[in-house]
């Protein structure tokens, strides 16, 4: 029998030094903290969210927050552990005020695209329709009209699904947002065993 699921803190992915102070767009002004990703850097899978959560408070206390429960435990439903996993941010600083976010995140996608070339992913999971819309370049991208397919994005096989904390405010997407991780997890399954 599986063991009961139990959120749990993830390690940090630290900031690389030369992004440490980066000023290329805006948000360093509205003073959250910079954070890189969370998980295991050399994973198979890259999960992409659209930022950090409001957690992530400055002196940099994590907690398992909403978002971090629903995503481990969709994970761990499917059969996947902390190591398969690299979750990271379209932005890597939380929006506290206004701001423009076509230029922001365009900016601070370079980011996002060095940390493939690093870390190289054969799958990426792109959460919620911000995200989605960022890393697809495409405005009217939507998750239900992705989710359960594959699409090409950046050179990347890259499947979709609800953000984590959509599917906690409206539990009705819970057995869908599951439905798409063990969708994408039996497919990685299949890659890993080619
Ligand atoms: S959000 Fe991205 S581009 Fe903007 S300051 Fe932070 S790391 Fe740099």
């Amino acid at each position: 029998m599986m063991p009961d699921f139990c959120p749990e803190i993830w390690p940090e992915i630290p900031t690389p030094n030369n992004y440490l102070n980066c000023k290329d767009c805006d948000l360093y002004k509205q003073g959250t903290r910079m954070v890189w990703g969370e998980g295991n850097p050399n994973a198979s899978i890259m999960v992409i969210l659209d930022n950090p959560g409001a957690r992530e408070d400055k002196e940099g206390n994590q907690a398992v927050c909403g978002t971090r429960q629903t995503l481990q435990k969709a994970a761990y439903e499917s059969g996947l552990k902390m190591s398969d996993l690299y979750v990271t941010y379209i932005l890597k600083r939380r929006p506290v005020r206004k701001y423009d976010k076509d230029v922001t995140r365009e900016i601070c996608m370079g980011h996002l695209e060095q940390q493939l070339l690093t870390s190289k992913p054969n799958l990426i999971l792109c959460l919620g329709n911000v995200a989605v819309q960022a890393f697809f370049r495409n405005p009217d991208a939507e998750v239900k009209i992705l989710r359960g397919k594959w699409n090409e994005v950046q050179g990347f096989q890259t499947a979709v699904s609800y953000h984590p904390l959509a599917v906690r405010r409206r539990p009705n997407l819970w057995p869908f947002f599951l439905e798409d991780w063990k969708g994408f997890v039996e497919c990685y399954r299949r890659l890993l065993e080619k």
